[in-house]
């Protein structure tokens, strides 16, 4: 399809942004998980950065509270195996 440039091993374009736009929508780390004993992946959405800035910069500063309260409720760590909370 793409001439020389593809390769069976290759990702598809689909994939590569797909996984572009979840390395942008959560964090990763690793963490122990009481419920499957041993350190795990451990998930947690990332917050839209770029779209709160924008809107910052667009409402000259106000949506600035809406992203500080954003960030204050952002949900804690989760275990990428059994999807409990880890700490
Ligand atoms: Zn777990």
């Amino acid at each position: 399809m793409f001439g020389i440039y593809d390769r069976s091993g290759r990702l598809g374009t689909g994939e590569v942004l797909g996984r572009l736009l979840k390395t942008w929508n959560q964090q990763e780390t690793n963490k122990y998980c009481g419920h499957c004993g041993r350190h795990v992946l451990a998930l947690r959405p990332a917050t839209p950065r770029l779209r709160n800035l924008l809107w910052t910069v667009l409402t000259l500063g106000a949506w600035s509270v809406v992203w500080l309260i954003q960030s204050r409720r952002r949900p804690g760590w989760r275990c990428a195996q059994c999807g409990r909370q880890v700490v």
